[in-house]
């Protein structure tokens, strides 16, 4: 029997803990605060900054918004992530991608103070993760490993074959499955684009990741007999539905279950997963800064 990995239920186990250390750090007078930043009004970052917010109301985190105009300069951008650096009672933010194309992407992650890169997108954040002292493990990539973890999939000594090298998933999940620890010491294989024979590495693999943005590229037939599938990828695709489309993954899913011993959905894998893990994050910054201990 195939087990569907339920990213709703981890994601609401983790949910729950987080509730508990939030509590404790209400006790000493503390309430982790998260700001999204949306500049210009693209309707799926709305969407997702929404949520965001949704999620910190919650668990009892105090989520602010703040909405930059789509054709202000950069300095405006600026402005107020520097307010938000300066701001004590906001202990993680993040500048929600795509930013408009008159704005350097990188000059606005550098600029965010690194104690409150709940992203962990920030080059001393990266810098830390791939040294194996991870400050912020970003989002996506934790939020698979805890996956991992709560299917008791054990990765040390694992064949991992990761599809996609984004800086948001790709390559900071192998940075994190080769870690000397007891989540990592996997061995990895990172494809993309101009990877050679792709069936190849994923046939090989005890699990596979695919984070592509290619709806159903991984098939069963690129599977091994039980094999471990995640899918991290989101893609809309023409549907017959009220909406026009339909959300698929990465993976084929219904030909790669006949393989996996092991697979999750989507939706409902990791998307879920990585909401919790930003929570969760912004715990982490709260307790640093606040110095008040928490179980996380
Ligand atoms: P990117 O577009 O940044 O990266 C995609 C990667 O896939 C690149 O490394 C690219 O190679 C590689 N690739 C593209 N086509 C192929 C192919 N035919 N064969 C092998 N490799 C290929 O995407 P992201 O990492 O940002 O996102 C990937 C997917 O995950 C998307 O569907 C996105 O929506 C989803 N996502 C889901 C999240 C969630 O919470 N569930 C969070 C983040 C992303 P190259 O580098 O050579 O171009």
């Amino acid at each position: 029997m195939t087990e569907i990995i339920d990213g709703n239920a981890v994601a609401s186990e983790i949910r729950d803990g987080l509730s508990e250390a939030i509590e404790t750090l209400a006790d000493e007078g503390a309430r982790p605060g998260l700001a999204t930043v949306l500049m210009g009004d693209d309707p799926a970052s709305q969407t997702y900054v929404n949520m965001k917010q949704r999620d910190c109301e919650e668990v009892g985190i105090e989520g602010t918004h703040v909405d930059v105009d789509g054709d202000a300069p950069a300095e405006e951008l600026y402005d107020a992530i520097d307010d938000l650096n300066a701001d004590p009672a906001v202990h993680g933010y993040l500048v929600q991608a795509p930013v408009p194309d008159h704005i350097d992407y990188r000059e606005v992650i550098r600029r965010i103070d690194p104690a409150k890169d709940v992203d962990g997108f920030h080059p001393e954040n990266v810098g830390r993760l791939v040294a194996g002292d991870a400050r912020f493990r970003p989002c996506t990539p934790h939020g698979v490993q805890k996956l991992l973890e709560a299917t008791a999939v054990d990765t040390e000594g694992a064949d991992v074959t990761i599809v996609g090298r984004s800086r948001i998933v790709g390559k900071p999940l192998a940075n994190l499955l080769i870690q000397k620890a007891d989540d990592g010491n996997a061995t990895v294989t990172i494809c993309h684009s101009r990877t050679d024979d792709l069936a190849a590495k994923t046939r090989r693999a005890d699990i596979v990741v695919a984070a592509v943005g290619v709806p159903e590229l991984i098939d069963g037939s690129m599977i091994d007999d039980g094999a471990v599938v995640i899918d991290v990828g989101v893609n809309r695709v023409e549907a017959d539905t009220e909406k026009g489309y339909e959300l698929v993954g990465d993976v084929e899913f219904e030909s790669a279950a006949e393989k996996a011993s092991a697979i999750t959905p989507v939706p409902g894998g990791v998307g879920p997963m990585t909401r919790a893990m930003l929570l969760y994050n912004t715990v982490k910054a709260a307790s640093l800064q606040e110095q008040v201990d928490v179980e996380l």
